[in-house]
């Protein structure tokens, strides 16, 4: 475990080929700990149970950032293992309880196709005992937290507030995260915006991303975001200077940012922030659409 404040540990997961998954501890009594997310799975739980018990602590609560699986897959073993208490803000809360509607999220409310219901995906529920409020400060043991709201990369994703340290997990996504992927992912555009409006308001910290590390310099990760969200919008204006489906957006920006897609839950996921898009340009008045031959076709 890595300390980067009094009380305040990171457990770092970092397997070959894989996505690096930081996981924030905060020793909040002698010997019991607050855990910042879960990690991937059971694999990665039984490493993060290891690492804390070598070190006399146990997880005695853990808190999830938001509802994605490579947050939230060791919740169901390390509740089991050592009955932690889980907490989550409530729109992350229902999916953390039922993981199974994340597939359908990404299909449009249909059955999703069997081939991507895989571990990226589904992992077993676990049980929420707690749905945080945001901009309320908490008391366990003997520290104070405070949730803030990050959200954008999902509806009501949570920063998590200890001492001069902010867990900020995928609230804005790391700079070699949106090199890697070419588009950040995030959900709703007006809602990032905010969220990297207030993380530029706030100073002296450590701020903990959560497939990255820790970092008092969050300006660089910061601009890498504003850039690659400036420049989609921008791509994407130019798109509907002529009208053009939701597919052929998302073909033509796939194409210009060299985006390879895998299999098809790579590109339901990866499509994601282009639909976010859409649906802000439109809500904002920057674009309309037109019904033509029984499909919708976005133009300025
Ligand atoms: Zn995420």
């Amino acid at each position: 475990m890595k300390k980067i404040s009094k009380d305040v540990y990171l457990i770092e997961i970092n397997n070959l080929g894989e996505s690096k998954r930081i996981i924030g501890v905060i020793r909040h009594k002698p010997s019991k700990c607050i855990l910042i997310d879960s990690g991937l799975d059971d694999k990665d739980a039984k490493k993060i149970i290891n690492k804390l018990r070598m070190n006399n602590l146990e997880p005695e609560i853990i808190i999830n950032t938001h509802f994605h699986t490579d947050h939230i897959g060791g919740n169901s073993y390390i509740q089991k293992i050592a009955k932690s208490e889980i907490f989550a803000a409530k729109f992350e809360e229902a999916l953390i309880s039922c993981p199974a509607i994340e597939g359908y999220l990404f299909y449009s409310g249909a059955k999703p196709p069997k081939e991507t219901i895989n571990k990226n995906i589904l992992v077993k529920s676990s049980n929420i005992s707690k749905k945080l409020e945001i901009n309320k400060n908490y008391q366990f043991g003997n520290k104070n937290i405070k949730i803030i709201s990050l959200a954008g990369h999902t509806p009501q994703h949570i920063g998590i507030e200890v001492n001069n340290v902010l867990f900020c997990g995928d609230g804005i996504l790391a700079t070699t995260d949106i090199l890697k992927h070419n588009i950040p992912l995030y959900c709703d555009l007006a809602k990032i915006k905010e969220t990297l409006k207030k993380l530029k308001s706030i100073k002296n910290k450590i701020f903990v991303l959560s497939h990255y590390g820790a970092t008092k310099n969050i300006a660089k990760h910061l601009n890498e975001n504003e850039k690659s969200l400036n420049e989609l919008r921008t791509e994407i204006l130019i798109i509907l200077n002529s009208p053009n489906s939701t597919e052929e957006i998302i073909t033509k920006i796939f194409e210009k940012k060299k985006v390879h897609i895998k299999n098809l839950q790579d590109y339901l996921i990866k499509r994601l922030t282009i639909l976010a898009f859409l649906s802000y340009l439109y809500d904002t008045k920057k674009i309309t659409y037109n019904i033509i031959r029984s499909n919708i076709y976005w133009s300025k």
